[in-house]
Order: structure tokens, then sequence, then C-alpha cells
């Protein structure tokens, strides 16, 4: 598009390209390990657009009415969608006609939701399981328990129109001193990972890190970075 918006979007993006190179660097990994998943949400789909003639082909969506619209008015361009929001059962039939890959799959009755679903379309659906990094009391929003995944990757892995792609997870809000403790969930996360592939070796992806915490990430191992604010500026208020 050419407009300043664009040139903007430009200038972020290669700052964080760079911000990815640095963290590469210091943890010791080859960048070409660590995908860039633009998240859009509340960002207009001509953003869509410009991020795609920036080379940006993931793009990451959190609930499905947005990024349906969105995914409906860009058939003309190649981008993955990313779902990264908490997916009711009842919205996975729709979800399942866009999404490449479900960041947010939680629950045995999600699963069987979005095999229905990608059946029903003819599609096979990647799948990540959403681990809860919180601790105690405060868990139960999102994110199956630790001791879930491993039944939930034989129910995905036996479902003929999904894939298993990995695990996924989001570090708990701390007002202390999150780089810290953003650290110490995704090192739980990367264990849990770890006992992931050993029975299911091409589980390989590991979804952590957004703007605030993606030097953590990488350095616990991330494969995939969902940013958005730090690309896309701060999100305007919904509504
Ligand atoms: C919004 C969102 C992100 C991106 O967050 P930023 O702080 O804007 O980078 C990443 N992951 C999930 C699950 C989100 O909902």
């Amino acid at each position: 598009m050419g407009d300043g918006r664009e040139q903007a979007l430009a200038a972020s993006l290669q700052h964080m390209r760079d911000r990815i190179d640095l963290a590469c660097a210091e943890a010791g990994r080859d960048s070409s390990e660590v995908h860039l998943i633009v998240v859009t949400k509340t960002w207009p789909v001509d953003d869509v657009r410009r991020l795609a003639d920036l080379g940006v082909r993931d793009m990451g969506e959190n609930r499905d009415q947005e990024a349906k619209a969105k995914a409906a008015a860009t058939p003309d361009l190649d981008i993955t969608w990313h779902f990264i929001g908490q997916l009711q059962t009842n919205k996975a039939n729709s979800v399942a006609r866009y999404a490449d890959v479900i960041h947010s799959v939680d629950r045995p009755e999600l699963v069987a939701a979005l095999e229905r679903g990608a059946e029903r379309a003819d599609r096979t659906l990647t799948c990540l399981i959403q681990v809860d990094l919180e601790d105690g009391a405060a868990r139960g929003r999102g994110g199956a328990a630790p001791s879930e995944v491993a039944a939930l990757a034989r129910a995905i892995e036996e479902a003929p129109h999904l894939r298993l792609g990995g695990i996924m997870g989001v570090a708990p809000l701390d007002e202390g001193d999150q780089p810290v403790a953003s650290a110490a969930a995704f090192a739980r996360l990367a264990h849990i990972h770890r006992e992931l592939l050993a029975d299911h070796p091409g589980a390989s992806i590991l979804s952590a890190g957004m703007s605030g915490d993606l030097e953590q990430a990488v350095a616990a191992g991330a494969t995939h970075l969902r940013v958005g604010s730090a690309v896309l500026g701060d999100r305007p208020p919904l509504g």
C-alpha cells in the first residue's frame, strides 16, 4: 500500500526481527528456528494486507467473528491463520473452516468438536495443546493442567483430521518481576514439551512469548512467538 502506516509497520517489524535475532544470538540458537506470528486482533484487515506486503505470512487472532471476517477478506493472500484465543466448543465448527493452527486446544470436547468441523470442511488442522501455567488457585482460565496433556495428545493423534503440532503457553501476569516470572513459566512449559516429544516426536512446536517476554521464550526454546503490540502498537480499546 506504500502509505504512512505501512512505513511505520515496516520499521516496527524490522525492529522486531532484530530483537528476535539478538535473543537467538544470546540463546545460542539459529534465527531460522524461531517463527514470528503477528497477532492482528483488534486491527483492521488493511493492516493484515500491509503486513502481508512486508512478508508476514503467519497471523494470529483470538476471536472467531473477527478472524473469520479477516480470513474471508484475504483469500488472495497466502496467510497461515493461527487461532490463539480461548475457544468455545460451539465455535469450533466455524474456526475449522479458516484456521490452520489452533493454539488453544485444552479439553477433550474441543478435540471432538474440531475433528467434526475439520471433517465437514475437508481440512486438516494443526492443534497445539494449551497448558495452563498459573499455579494453584489462579488455575482454570484456559489451558489444560500439565497432568492432562498426555491424554489430550492421544485424542488429537487419534482424530483423522487433526495433527498434533505441539504445545502453547501464556506466562502468568506478575506485578513484581515479569521477566523472571515468564522465564520460570516457560521453563515449566519446555519441560512439559520435552515429555510430549518423547511420545510424539512430530509435536515440535513450542508456542510461547509475546511482546513483553519473547526473550525469555527464545531462551526456553520457543519455536513460535505470538507478537501483537510490539509490531502493531497498543491495541485500540474494544467497542
Ligand atoms: C494478544 C495475545 C498475544 C499478543 O500479545 P502482545 O502483548 O500484544 O504481544 C499473544 N498471545 C495471546 C494468547 C494473546 O491473546
